[in-house]
């Protein structure tokens, strides 16, 4: 039987390469003698990373040249309370980070909500898109290709789907630049993120495009997807899900639990999250949207470069007149986020090692969602009222020091 030494000792000998060590041994026995090369040749000891409790052939479509496990710590917050289109009760949501107070400050965002009554969350729009780009000749064949698209989507539909049984082709929207054409092809991809399937379909699409129209293709992403880049079309036309959760909580519990006013709160988010992100030419309006979405993402095993897309969340927070007839009775406050494009999935991807299954476990909502898409939707609007509690809590915070430093200045 070939053990880790000798794989490692036929690296060192130059007979094998690390990524080529799965076909002489098992996974796992593939994994530790990578670790032997690796502290062999660095004096490290991998004592940590090689202590992983999972079987290394379950993560074979996840990693290559794999050593173990980075353990990120997990923690959970909760329960949230959403009142969703999908999502519908009580949730514990886990999240992993290595940010000290993260969990402290959503779990306290979440217990303001809870006491509220809970957030209510939609998604309001979903899919994932690929954009291929085509060389043409000029911008006469570029209106050409333009055109035949227009009037065969039926025929790219047909294309694309045959490759999927899940997936639906929604639309296609050309752009042109010059003697480039790009397509963005957008799909519903069910409880999938869907960037591999969106991509598979798109390739076969594109097959007919070259075949009926002067376009030739490039390349099947054109960048106008647009994946894992911050860009202005994600938050303008959404990617994955588009999903906004709101609040409105009591103005005295506003007092109670977060220590300021909504006035206050209120400024704080037009002068930071709206004023001053508009000032520093941001894409995302928001206070730290991205902190609770990557901890998700990593928790639940979604693509956590994808949390640049979701980083475009716009934070709105209001005063509301109270629902009381005591004349001095503080006004409520109106707090929501919208996720112009959160890419999540319950199936696929990360989402099927025994970590993240676990996570999706504690949600209720691993696999796939009857009907199908209702899983990842769920998990987009429990993601979506984390963040919300998240934005509550930091501004609650933030307004909160500023009146006591007011106050401390003011003498009262
Ligand atoms: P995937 O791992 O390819 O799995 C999705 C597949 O699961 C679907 O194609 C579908 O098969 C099947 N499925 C079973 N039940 C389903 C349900 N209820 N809803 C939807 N699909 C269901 O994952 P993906 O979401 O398409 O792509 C995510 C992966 O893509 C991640 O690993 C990510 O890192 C990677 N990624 C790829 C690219 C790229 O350009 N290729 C870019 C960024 C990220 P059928 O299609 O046969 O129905």
């Amino acid at each position: 039987m070939t053990t880790a030494d000798d794989l490692a000792d036929r690296v060192r000998d130059g007979e094998l390469r690390i990524h080529e060590l799965e076909e002489h041994a098992d996974h796992d026995t593939a994994a530790e003698a990578r670790q032997l090369v690796v502290e062999r040749e660095t004096g490290v000891d991998l004592e940590t990373i090689a202590d992983y409790s999972f079987p290394a052939a379950e993560a074979e479509p996840n990693i290559e040249n794999m050593i173990g496990a980075a353990q990120v710590p997990m923690g959970v917050v909760g329960p949230a309370t959403v009142d969703g289109g999908a999502a519908d009760g009580e949730y514990y949501l886990p999240l992993a980070t290595t940010e000290g107070a993260l969990l402290a400050s959503v779990n306290r965002g979440l217990s303001v909500i809870d006491v509220a009554g809970g957030a209510t969350a939609r998604v309001t729009k979903s899919g994932m898109t690929r954009a291929p780009v085509f060389r043409v000749d000029g911008v006469a064949e570029a209106a050409e290709t333009v055109e035949w698209v227009g009037e065969n989507f039926e025929t790219l539909r047909e294309a694309a789907e045959a490759t999927t049984s899940h997936g639906e082709l929604l639309g296609v929207e050309p752009y042109v630049v010059g003697d480039s054409v790009y397509l963005r092809f957008a799909y519903d991809t069910k409880d999938a993120m869907g960037m591999n399937m969106a991509t598979i379909a798109t390739g076969e699409a594109c097959e007919v495009v070259e075949r009926e129209t002067p376009a030739s293709l490039v390349a099947l992403s054109g960048n106008l997807c647009s994946d894992k880049k911050p860009a202005a079309i994600n938050a303008v036309e959404g990617r994955g899900r588009s999903v906004t959760a709101d609040v409105v909580i009591p103005g005295d519990l506003v007092e109670d639990r977060l220590h300021t006013t909504a006035e206050a709160i209120a400024e704080a988010n037009t002068r930071k999250n709206l004023t001053g992100s508009a000032k520093a030419g941001a894409l995302g309006f928001n206070a730290h949207a991205a902190n609770v979405v990557a901890a998700a993402f990593l928790a639940t095993g979604q693509d956590e470069a994808q949390v640049v897309e979701a980083a475009n969340t716009i934070t709105t927070m209001d005063t509301r007149e109270p629902d009381s007839d005591d004349p001095d009775a503080p006004s409520d406050l109106y707090a929501s986020v919208s996720l112009a494009s959160l890419e999540v999935g319950t199936v696929g991807g990360g989402t099927k090692l025994p970590t993240q299954v676990e996570a999706l476990e504690i949600l209720g909502l691993r696999g796939g969602g009857d009907p199908a898409g209702s899983n990842a939707d769920a998990l987009a609007e429990v993601i979506a009222v984390g963040a919300l509690a998240g934005e509550l809590s930091l501004l609650g915070a933030l307004s909160s020091r500023h009146l006591a430093s007011a106050h401390e200045e003011l003498g009262r």
